[in-house]
């Protein structure tokens, strides 16, 4: 058979040279990954024969295989799985599919310890490359089921790899690995040693649920010892929690999860009666880079009776709790059912609300439990979180008694709306919050003036999500969430505030100006009015309390929906020298150019104020320009 020889892609080529000049502080991990690989072409193959009649293969002693060979210093990973095709392996093992490389060695050349890069190796799931940490030459002999041919594969991780058809291949796939030079000053990396081999097997892959035997090893005498298994096999799920460790807990978390780190939480449910059911899941420590994209993958493990049945099984969850991990095993589900018929199906619908409960409560005691771990939590997923505010009304109030905001209280502090509430002064009747970007364009914002003055606490809400949660929510505990850009604000009273016979005879004295100013910069605002929330700032502007906030507006717009543009309220501060003198412009000349000008200019100025951009900057620079000078 001819061999062929192809080029790596480039992406594929970086990730190799990274793998060659190992960023892995710990190189163990590469059986880890092989034996992974190996286990899931095992699983494959199960389902695909209680799926397929017409596929015949003998799926009686499945298993892996882990073969030492000291004098040829190979390590082989053996598997009699489901395999590969010729076009296959090009696909899979040529070129790196996942779209998610680039990003990944983006990010990898910023993480700048050792650890970050592990993190993300484990989470861009590059498996099957780690072996070239520690192999100089790496072969792979595979045979999908059912096709008579096989496929050689084989690199040395510089640029290029050869692929050859190979015609006596047993079904599966064996990985030959050709270690590096043994290292004498470091004896912990040598792979051809038994010891190690089952130290690292049993740390990261005992739960694994098929045998991994040890083979071949030719002893002192050259003999060959007794295969041995490895692993314990146990599906820590079946298990109660008093039987297994934490330890073993993370390994299958950091397993199905692709991640390296440590989950935060674990949350076991062993569910009874007509439709039985184990469930493990964990909350991860931090944030897939990805967790919001689009087509990012999620789902737990669903298992039945024991048989893996599918990864990513979205209907298990809820979309806002797409960062949960872990595996779902159902005692009555059909092998053949597909992802339509899951999403359909009353019992696993059942299961989701079920899974929903027992994840929100865990969120719950973490946050009367353990306010570190709590605030973790809600630094990487409380925005997807709060996803569920808007689409999940049965779990609203579960979702609002776990959820906290950034206040004005203090920088780094964070308040849940019940506290919120139970600390709200006397005469403060409504729960207020701003939307905005970021805490520094929030926090600035004219709205908040008379709020700050008044020492109000205000929610600092940053996320985009946020704009949209709060009016499907509206109030809680009785209490409204009112935003400080919205509506009218009419705070409590106090001592020296203007009594009610001065507003009267104020806004008399501004009615002529506020008339006019309505009509000149009629395209742009609905209404001008005198504001009570301004202390130190001309004007600015608000929302009607239905109205769009233009973050939300601009939101819609990038979703490509059609939305019309919502013309405002300008509020001006009546105490403020420049409204003043505008006033007083106004009562002595009426209508002019240039106060047009100073009106148009204020309500730019309001714009600015609150981060948005001036309609016409080149306009406004102008028109600045021009006064500046004047003031020389
Ligand atoms: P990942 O496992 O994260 O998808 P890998 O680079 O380890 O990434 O593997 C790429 C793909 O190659 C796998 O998704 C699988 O389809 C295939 N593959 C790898 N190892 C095996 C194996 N032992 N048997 C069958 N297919 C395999």
């Amino acid at each position: 058979m001819p061999t062929e020889t192809f080029e790596f892609q480039v992406e594929a080529r970086q990730l190799l040279q990274l793998m060659i000049h190992s960023v892995y502080s710990n190189k163990d991990v590469f059986l880890r990954e092989l034996v992974s690989n190996a286990s899931d072409a095992l699983d494959k193959l199960r389902l695909a024969v209680l799926r397929d009649d017409t596929l015949d293969a003998d799926v009686s002693d499945l298993h892996i295989e882990l073969e030492i060979d000291r004098e040829a210093r190979t390590l082989t990973v053996r598997d009699n799985g489901i395999g590969m095709s010729y076009d296959e392996v090009g696909q899979l093992i040529g070129t790196i599919a996942n779209s998610g490389t680039a990003a990944f060695l983006r990010e990898l050349k910023e993480a700048q310890d050792a650890a970050g890069a592990e993190g993300l190796i484990g989470q861009f799931g590059v498996g099957f490359y780690s072996g070239f940490m520690v192999a100089d030459e790496v072969t792979l002999l595979t045979r999908r089921a059912g096709e008579p041919q096989g496929t050689r594969w084989t690199s040395r991780g510089e640029g290029t790899y050869t692929l050859e058809r190979v015609d006596d291949a047993p079904r599966g796939t064996s990985v030959v690995l050709h270690l590096k030079p043994a290292d004498p000053d470091n004896q912990l990396h040598d792979y051809t040693s038994v010891w190690k081999i089952k130290e690292i097997v049993k740390r990261y892959s005992d739960f694994i649920t098929w045998p991994v035997k040890l083979v071949g090893e030719k002893d002192g005498d050259g003999g060959v010892a007794e295969p041995e298994t490895l692993n314990s096999m146990k599906a820590l799920w079946a298990r109660s929690r008093e039987e297994v460790s934490e330890e073993e807990y993370h390994e299958l978390y950091k397993h199905i999860g692709h991640d390296w780190r440590e989950p935060l939480e674990t949350v076991q449910l062993q569910a009874e009666g007509t439709f039985e059911y184990q469930a493990l899941l964990f909350l991860p420590s931090h944030a897939p880079h990805d967790l919001f994209n689009q087509n990012f993958r999620h789902g737990l493990q669903l298992y039945v009776k024991r048989v893996f049945i599918m990864d990513d099984c979205e209907a298990l969850l809820p979309p806002y709790l797409r960062f949960v991990k872990g595996v779902v095993d159902a005692q009555d589900l059909s092998l053949n059912v597909s992802r339509e018929i899951l999403q359909q199906d009353r019992h696993i619908r059942m299961m989701q609300r079920r899974l929903t409960k027992k994840v929100l409560a865990s969120v719950k005691s973490m946050l009367t439990g353990d306010a570190e771990r709590y605030a973790t939590f809600w630094r990487e997923f409380g925005a997807v979180l709060k996803e569920g505010l808007v689409t999940d009304p049965d779990n609203r109030d579960a979702l609002l008694a776990v959820a906290s905001f950034a206040t004005t209280r203090g920088e780094g502090e964070t308040v849940t709306l019940k506290q919120y509430v139970e600390r709200m002064p006397d005469g403060q009747d409504d729960i207020y919050y701003i939307t905005g970007e970021s805490r520094e364009s929030v926090d600035g914002s004219p709205h908040m003036e008379a709020f700050r003055e008044r020492g109000i606490e205000v929610l600092l809400l940053t996320d985009p999500v946020d704009e949209v949660w709060t009016d499907a929510v509206g109030e809680f505990e009785g209490k409204r969430l009112r935003s400080v850009a919205k509506g009218e604000i009419d705070l409590a009273a106090r001592e020296d505030d203007r009594g009610e016979d001065d507003r009267e005879k104020q806004a008399e004295a501004y009615a002529g100006l506020l008339g006019w100013m309505r009509e000149r910069l009629e395209e742009d605002v609905k209404e001008v009015r005198l504001s009570t929330r301004l202390t130190v700032s001309p004007a600015c502007l608000v929302a009607d309390a239905n109205d769009m906030t233009p973050a939300l507006e601009s939101m819609y717009r990038a979703m490509g929906q059609e939305v019309p543009r919502a013309r405002r309220i300008l509020e001006l501060n009546p105490d403020h020298a420049l409204v003043k003198g505008l006033n007083e412009a106004y009562g002595e000349r009426g209508d002019h150019a240039e106060l047009t000008e100073t009106a148009e200019l204020l309500h730019t100025l309001a714009v600015l104020a609150e981060g948005g951009r001036p309609k016409d900057p080149a306009r406004f620079v102008q028109q600045m320009a021009d006064r500046l000078e004047r003031t020389l």
